[in-house]
């Protein structure tokens, strides 16, 4: 038998540590700095969706709600779905509501993947996906997105290589974090093609689906590619597109059969999610609603400030990388002259007042994401400013110290 971990922790968690948004957020807040390191909206959810959450405690909405999700929300989940992709889905059996997308992900693994089935996931990859791979018991299989002339690439026949017998899943995050990628429809059709030659399930990440800068780079749902319907699980939640990202509810659309597993591990993970959110949830969603206003002026607002951040920090010296959906910006750090990401990121913190994220926290082996610092953009025009102001500061005096 193998030695127990000292501190007593199970194996399957011993090596997780804290998640980078954990610290830096709280370095940035030990520093007073201005915060652009955790992706999160410094400024409030709308009104209408305060006021709906608030009547739903109101008139009593405040017991467990159905295990499924209260069917509100599983039906305006379905009509959101096929207003988007014009294919009716079963709200029951085709929708499973969570507490937040981390919650889908979770049970998704739990539920579907057995120990020693294999998983590929593009690298970078967002924290919490190496988690579940490991608390499934799941091997991981790394392809990696390499800066190239179009934005983020990856190669084709990696990818292809990446695919095998065992491969149970691949998972899919557009727009990506942290890169800022909207994966084409291209791109999506080869990783549809490799599902089903290798008989494989698609797992998609589509937090971000609605916050898109480029009209050259639509969202493209991978149920709707040929064939794809039957074998993808599209996992999402209300945070990011109607900032809230503290209510944490959460959902999974896929066939009634992969829902099920997700369905088995959902009930004895968390069993329900927070009823009155839920029913808030159901009136953002509703299509040609409040909630579609809301998201077309935020996406404006997003698509501002990532000009200004970006439009700066070009200015400064980073190698700006493009943007075409999320919260954030990736930037080439290297000419500043520090030996890695988490040195440029406590420098930046400690010295100059601005929190940012280290992206090697998204790699496997941290030395192939030191080249590079993630600023979150999804902060308030004021905020923006400071940091610009702040950021520029630090980038005279640090020239002044190297020179
Ligand atoms: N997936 C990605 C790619 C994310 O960036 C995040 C972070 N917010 C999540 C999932 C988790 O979403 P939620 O807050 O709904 O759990
Ligand atoms: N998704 C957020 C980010 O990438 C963080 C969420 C979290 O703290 N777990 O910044």
């Amino acid at each position: 038998m193998s030695e127990r971990d000292p501190r007593g922790m199970a194996a399957r968690v011993a090596s997780f540590g804290t998640s980078i948004f954990a610290e830096m957020t709280r370095l940035a807040t030990e520093h007073r700095a201005t915060n652009l390191s955790q992706g999160f909206p410094d400024f409030d959810g709308p009104e209408f969706l305060k006021r709906a959450a608030k009547d739903a405690i109101d008139v009593g909405q405040n017991q467990y709600a159905r295990m499924l999700g209260h069917p509100t929300l599983n039906g305006a989940i379905a009509a959101r779905w096929t207003h988007d992709t014009g294919a009716s889905i079963d709200p029951d059996r085709q929708v499973q509501v969570t507490s937040g997308c981390t919650e889908a992900l979770a049970a998704t693994f739990l539920g579907l993947i057995e120990p020693g089935d294999e998983v590929v996931m593009f690298e970078p990859f967002y924290d919490s996906y190496r988690a579940c791979a490991s608390l499934a018991g799941a091997t991981v299989r790394l392809v990696r997105l390499r800066p190239g002339v179009k934005g983020w690439e990856f190669d084709e026949e990696e990818l292809k290589r990446a695919f095998g017998e065992r491969t149970r899943a691949i998972l899919v995050n557009t727009p990506h974090n942290p890169t800022g990628k909207v994966f084409t429809r291209e791109e999506l059709t080869l990783v549809a093609g490799l599902c089903q030659r290798w008989d494989a399930i698609a797992i998609k990440d589509e937090v971000y689906d609605r916050l898109l800068y480029r009209a050259d780079r639509p969202h493209v749902r991978m149920a709707t590619l040929p064939d794809m319907e039957d074998r993808t699980l599209t996992l999402s939640s209300l945070g990011k597109s109607f900032s809230v990202t503290g209510w944490k509810v959460g959902w999974c659309i896929g066939p009634a059969t992969l829902i099920a597993g997700v369905r088995a591990a959902h009930q004895f993970l968390t069993f329900a999610t927070c009823t009155p959110m839920q029913l808030a949830a159901a009136e953002a969603l509703r299509p040609g609603g409040v909630g579609d206003t809301y998201v077309g002026s935020l996406v404006e607002q997003y698509r501002e400030g990532l000009a200004r951040l970006g439009g700066a920090l070009t200015e400064m010296g980073f190698g700006v990388m493009p943007v075409e959906g999320s919260y954030f910006i990736m930037a080439d750090h290297r000419m500043m002259g520090f030996r890695n990401d988490v040195e440029l990121c406590r420098d930046l913190v400690v010295r100059g007042g601005v929190a940012a994220i280290p992206p090697s926290a998204f790699y496997e082996n941290p030395d192939d994401g030191a080249a590079f610092v993630r600023f979150a953009f999804c902060k308030k025009r004021e905020t923006l400013d400071v940091a610009i102001e702040r950021l520029r500061a630090w980038r005279t005096e640090l020239a002044g110290r190297h020179a």
